[in-house]
């Protein structure tokens, strides 16, 4: 089966997932129509397994394509794939956001030392395969050593993207009519130190917002409890614009895991972080990483972990057994049986599980605006899951009520009136200017103000 235009395999993070757009637009202008591009992780042995299963798999299909393995796997270990038969080219984590990288001229295997890379090369991606949000790169590795952590050598020391670079890349996607971006990197509170005047993460978030009026919700991928600077609680306090979302990178809620994990925070940390900004903002959600089974963790210590996601109202759970990574200190500690740490990561799971209910039941019969994914699906401010009683467009955003659970779903029909309405005066209020109502533009003229009108 010949393959038109290059073909993304994307495996890990928000990172891997802006990385690959812009991959995609080197290899279309490098000529390589035909590459299938595996972008891997390196987070997890399961990752690996995936990202080499994928490639097998890809070649059987696609016996004539040029077959390019990237990503944080392919920059810790490029043996392991320059020696697979079905690989034709190994790019590292820094070769391949450099254009010149994928020109057929090029060796077949460019992985240079990713620890000697200084600054963060910057893109401007014009849209995603996703459009009802876009991920933007503001950071790029980490200058930290958790314990149980590969990703600093996959990507890196720290470093920032001038905001200049950002403020065009939110301005393009917006003039894309994109309603949504999230700042992504790998350690996104490290933003700044290493750009001149160290902008800190709140500085850049106010001065983005200050600089492109018009974009209307702007999330971020994530946030080490205890790095958030001073500009930054001021704008979650303050500013409408930013979600009240938050992914925590908590890894674990027992203060002597934590201490061997080499994290920066303590339970109570956590627990004063997220009554403060629930504070500021009643309706926010939260969401956390969290590994179960790191080594020597007790069933008590666990229990701590598991009390903290009720103490501190945790709803998105991601959860990851725990999984040792050679070459680093965790992988040499005791270990917890692997069958342990399967049964308290599915634990965590039906907690998680828990937890949302919990959270859908608050939000029954309420009045939310919320952005149009795929299938029906739409997302609330605060990240909340609705499902439409109707198909509306990717990316635009919608006045709902939300109805009832069914199937652990919880449903909601759109509001046709005022929306327009709503968003202009939002906007007059934010601006001082009148609004530009953003689907007004697109609505079909002298169209009914049903369905059609508002894309659904
Ligand atoms: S902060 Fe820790 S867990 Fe996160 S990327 Fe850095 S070393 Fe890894």
């Amino acid at each position: 089966m010949a393959v038109s235009s290059p073909q993304l395999i994307t495996f890990g993070c928000r990172l891997n997932t802006y990385e690959s757009e812009v991959m995609r637009g080197h290899a279309q202008a490098a000529g390589l129509g035909d590459a299938i591009i595996v972008n891997t992780c390196a987070v997890t042995k399961e990752a690996e397994k995936q990202a080499r299963a994928a490639i097998r798999r890809a070649r059987r299909e696609n016996p004539q394509a040029r077959i390019i393995v990237t990503g944080c796997s392919a920059q810790i270990n490029p043996g392991q794939y320059t020696a697979m038969p079905e690989v034709d080219r190994v790019l590292g984590n820094d070769e391949k956001l450099k254009a010149e990288a994928w020109l057929p001229s090029q060796p077949e295997s460019i992985v240079n030392d990713i620890m000697a890379v200084k600054e963060t090369a910057h893109h401007l991606v014009q849209g995603f395969e996703d459009r009802s949000r876009a991920f933007i790169q503001v950071q790029n590795g980490c200058d930290h050593r958790c314990t149980f952590c590969i990703i600093p050598y996959g990507r890196g020391p720290s470093r920032s993207v001038p905001i200049g670079a950002i403020v065009d890349q939110v301005r393009a996607l917006v003039g894309a009519a994109y309603n949504e971006v999230v700042f992504t990197g790998v350690d996104v509170t490290s933003y700044g130190p290493d750009l001149p005047g160290q902008p800190s993460l709140g500085q850049m978030i106010r001065r983005v917002l200050a600089l492109v009026p018009d974009l209307p919700r702007l999330r971020l991928s994530s946030l080490d409890p205890v790095e958030i600077d001073d500009d930054l609680w001021r704008l979650i306090a303050e500013e409408p614009r930013l979600m009240p979302h938050f992914h925590l990178s908590l890894q674990a809620g027992d203060n002597m895991i934590l201490k061997r994990m080499k994290r920066r925070h303590s339970r109570e940390d956590v627990l004063n972080v997220c009554t403060r900004i629930r504070a500021y903002r009643p309706d926010v959600a939260f969401g956390a990483d969290i590994i179960a089974g790191f080594p020597t963790e007790s069933d008590a210590m666990f229990e701590n972990t598991y009390n903290l996601v009720k103490e501190a109202d945790l709803t998105f759970l991601h959860v990851f057994p725990y999984s040792e990574r050679e070459g680093t200190p965790a992988a040499r500690m005791p270990q917890v049986a692997p069958p342990i740490r399967k049964e308290r990561a599915a634990r965590l799971r039906a907690l998680g599980t828990k937890q949302m209910r919990k959270f859908q039941e608050r939000y029954c019969g309420r009045e939310l605006l919320v952005l149009a994914e795929r299938d029906g699906l739409a997302r609330a401010e605060n990240f909340l899951p609705v499902h439409l009683d109707q198909t509306a467009s990717e990316g635009r955003l919608i006045r709902v009520r939300t109805l009832d659970i069914q199937d652990s779903k919880l449903r909601a029909t759109a509001l046709m009136e005022d929306h327009y309405g709503i968003l202009a005066q939002e906007e007059q209020s934010r601006t001082g200017r009148a609004g530009r109502a953003r689907s007004q533009a697109d609505a079909p003229q002298g169209g009914t103000r049903a369905g059609a009108a508002y894309g659904i």
